[in-house]
């Protein structure tokens, strides 16, 4: 990056310039996006075995009605 004192390219590591030993600005992190954890698994597999679930137990209550007939 740029020192903001006197705009001589600094390595981004480097915290002081090299020229002027102004202090650098922190770089800005990049914030990553990690998945979201809950309980060891990520979300979305949560939501999957929700989904799962769900269609589970309306086959296991519809299914004999359908099948049956009454
Ligand atoms: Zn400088």
């Amino acid at each position: 990056m740029d020192c903001p004192k006197c705009g001589t390219w600094n390595p981004d590591d480097k915290r002081v310039c090299w020229r002027c030993q102004a202090e650098m600005p922190k770089p800005v992190e990049k914030k990553k996006t990690a998945p979201r954890i809950f309980l060891g698994m990520p979300l979305w597999a949560w939501v999957l075995l929700g989904v799962m679930a769900i269609l589970w137990i309306s086959t296991q209550c519809l299914g004999p009605a359908l099948v049956g007939g009454g």
